[in-house]
């Protein structure tokens, strides 16, 4: 899934400014699950938004929607009929929702409400890991199924650096937001090590081919066979 966290309301409310008719549109599949920008979230921020115009002086129209997936095209048609009426919209997608309904409202200004941060897991209630960055040439079936590339900040591919302190990755413990996180290549070994594994270490992994992620532009995925 994708994982967003919603921007700060000062910030959503300069974006706004000099509209009154408004329509916020939220997105119930991924960032409803990591509970930024789903239905609840839209009515939330509704309200926020409502009161915080109101104290500012201005009458501002604030209509909601959601559909189920901003990121595609056929789901959209709902959003777009509403916006029409709408001076400006709100998604609170992720940015390729945003940029999707965009694309459907060519004279209609679409602004984000959330930062789009990674593809992750919800690991437990209200806690989110980034576990996947889309590197186009999975290595997980080398690396016991955790992400070297993602989980280890240097993205080593061919074991750990000097540098883990009691099963801590050095990089973290140096900074103040997250500090604790594990060594992705102490997880690596340990869980090939119970799977009975670690034959797989002895391969070396060749340079990784990061043209096939996103260090070669935006990527697209075309599939004949699923062409109308
Ligand atoms: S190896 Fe690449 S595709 Fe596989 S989980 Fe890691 S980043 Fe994602
Ligand atoms: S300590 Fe472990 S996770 Fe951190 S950079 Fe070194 S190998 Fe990667």
């Amino acid at each position: 899934m994708i994982v967003g966290t919603r921007k700060p309301l000062a910030e959503i409310q300069d974006m706004l400014k000099g509209f009154d008719r408004i329509l916020l549109s939220g997105c119930d599949t991924c960032v409803a699950e990591c509970v930024a920008g789903g239905r609840k979230e839209v009515a939330e921020l509704a309200a926020a938004l409502r009161m915080a115009f109101q104290m500012a002086g201005r009458e501002v129209d604030i209509r909601e929607n959601s559909v189920d997936r901003q990121c595609i095209h056929e789901f959209l048609l709902d959003v777009v009929e509403q916006a029409e009426s709408a001076q400006a919209v709100l998604s609170l997608a992720c940015g390729a929702g945003v940029q999707a309904l965009a694309a459907h409202l060519p004279e209609i200004p679409v602004f984000p409400a959330l930062n789009t941060l990674f593809i992750g897991e919800t690991a437990e209630r209200g806690l989110w890991l980034e576990n996947c960055r889309g590197c186009g040439d999975c290595l997980l079936g080398l690396t016991g199924g955790i992400c070297p590339v993602t989980r280890c900040a240097k993205s080593l591919l061919n074991g750990p650096c000097g540098g883990p302190k009691n099963g801590l990755c050095e990089i973290n413990l140096a900074r103040e937001f997250n500090p604790e996180v594990p060594c992705a290549w102490l997880q690596i070994y340990e869980r090939l090590m119970a799977l009975g594994q670690l034959d797989r270490l002895m391969q070396v992994a060749r340079p990784k081919d990061w043209s096939q992620g996103d260090a070669g532009g935006p990527r697209r995925v075309l599939r004949p066979d699923q062409r109308p």
